[in-house]
């Protein structure tokens, strides 16, 4: 079992500490919100007062944090990960971020001489609390076989995508393709309705046919067909607009800098910024279909 120091324990970093303290490994906890810290009481977890107390005797370091600017003062800045744990400890980082920033941070970690992989993850508050989460790694193969015993007290999936950023790669682009694919799912409910198609007909048909996809047969944006979806509690989250809006910014600055253009992309980012400044940010993602239906 490994000494583990878990940074950033919100709604998708507590639950993932609680199931490696349970797996057995001696956890390290720090939050900058204390509140988060003292949520969290397994035996075998300390909570630290700052970053180079929790990192200062670990094996692997986890990171699981909002956005590319926390990452970078959580290992970069003064007391941070980078100078305070050993230089053999494993770091990982979590949290989704931008692509430039992980291959930055990763870099100045290898000089450091740490063993550094971006590891973001699928599956929601819900696999996190379950420990089904999947894992897209990037980084080095040998940091990865390291990772693979720790990730999976975690997770149920956990894939090698390639070399230092392609985690964070694999992340945006899959949501890329959700996030348009939703939109696509909800605009054929809102024009079947005018037409008299029954939602539960066309769902039926589209899912034995060729515009089957997870959007529809998963997570389908209108209440009856999968009784699991967030259209069934009024799009209670499950994973919220923001939450897109934030990924799809990923993809889309991504796409900038490296020259790959995403016209769909670009308009289900208008599209979701849309339903945020309707008020509808905090709901999940899938409630698109209200801002669709809105008379025009
Ligand atoms: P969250 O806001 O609930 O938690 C983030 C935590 O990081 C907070 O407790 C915050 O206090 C802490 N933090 C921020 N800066 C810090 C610092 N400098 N030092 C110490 N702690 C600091 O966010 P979340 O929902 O847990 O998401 C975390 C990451 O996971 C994000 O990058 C998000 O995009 C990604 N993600 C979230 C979901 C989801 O469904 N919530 C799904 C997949 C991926």
């Amino acid at each position: 079992m490994s000494r583990i120091a878990f940074i950033g324990l919100g709604n998708m970093g507590g639950p993932m500490a609680s199931n490696l303290a349970k797996a057995g490994h001696q956890l390290a906890i720090f939050d900058r919100d204390v509140a988060a810290r003292a949520r969290l009481a397994e035996p075998n977890m300390q909570p630290a007062r700052g970053i180079s107390e929790a990192v200062s005797a670990a094996d692997a370091v986890i990171t699981m944090l909002p956005a590319g600017q926390h990452v970078e003062s959580v290992y970069l800045g003064p007391d941070g990960v980078i100078g305070a744990a050993p230089v053999a400890a494993l770091l990982i980082d979590c949290s989704t971020i931008d692509v430039a920033t992980a291959r930055r941070v990763g870099e100045r970690a290898a000089a450091k001489g740490h063993d550094m992989l971006d590891a973001p993850v699928s599956g929601g508050v819900a696999g996190a609390e379950a420990a089904t989460l999947t894992f897209m790694v990037g980084g080095e193969a040998h940091a990865f076989e390291r990772a693979k015993p720790i990730l999976s007290a975690m997770g149920r999936t956990v894939v090698h995508a390639g070399s230092a950023g392609t985690g964070q790669a694999a992340k945006i682009c899959n949501n890329l393709i959700l996030g348009i694919s939703m939109i696509g799912v909800a605009e054929a409910f809102v024009l079947a309705d005018k037409l008299g198609l029954e939602p539960q007909k066309l769902f039926d048909i589209a899912s034995k046919s060729s515009g089957q996809c997870w959007s529809l047969t998963s997570y389908c944006p209108v209440p009856g067909p999968v009784p699991t979806s967030p259209a069934n509690r009024d799009y209670r989250p499950g994973f919220t607009a923001q939450m897109m809006l934030k990924d799809l910014r990923l993809a889309s600055e991504a796409g900038l800098l490296n020259g790959a253009s995403s016209p769909l992309g670009s308009q289900a980012m208008q599209l979701y910024q849309l339903m945020d400044n309707s008020g509808l940010g905090a709901t999940d993602f899938s409630g698109i279909i209200k801002l669709l239906r809105k008379p025009e």
